[in-house]
């Protein structure tokens, strides 16, 4: 999955104004001949409004959803920060990525920037990609 540079900066200023809590998002693209490329990140509260977990409104995930059909994209995955805590899923993270069709970009400001995505099966990583890391 391709993420422009200009959309990982700004899923770097989104997760540096919601920290101490983590943000959270969609990230929307294409799948084209070479691979996925994101296009647009698309922000939804986080109402657990917590710094260790999030959680998104359904009614922000039918929006989404709406907005990207109606735009002709795909959600490509599903992203949150990680204030102080490592680039990788937590054991809640795995335990409730339920869709082995879409990544998990997890973004993480503890000692650094660090951003990596995953796809995680049956609650296991099953794949890794670095994006970006400062
Ligand atoms: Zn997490």
């Amino acid at each position: 999955m391709t993420i422009p540079q200009e959309i990982i900066d700004k899923l770097i200023s989104q997760a540096q104004q919601d920290a101490p809590h983590e943000t959270c998002g969609y990230l929307l693209g294409i799948s084209g001949p070479n691979g996925d490329v994101v296009t647009e990140n698309y922000w939804m509260e986080n109402i657990d409004h917590s710094s260790d977990h999030f959680s998104f409104a359904p009614k922000d995930q039918f929006a989404a959803l709406k907005y990207a059909r109606s735009k002709g994209l795909k959600i490509l995955a599903n992203w949150h920060s990680h204030p102080v805590s490592p680039s990788r899923p937590s054991q809640e993270d795995l335990r409730l990525a339920n869709d082995p069709t879409i990544r998990y970009a997890i973004l993480s400001l503890h000692e650094g920037v660090h951003l990596n995505s995953f796809k995680i099966l049956n609650g296991e990583v099953v794949d890794k990609e670095e994006h970006f890391f400062l």
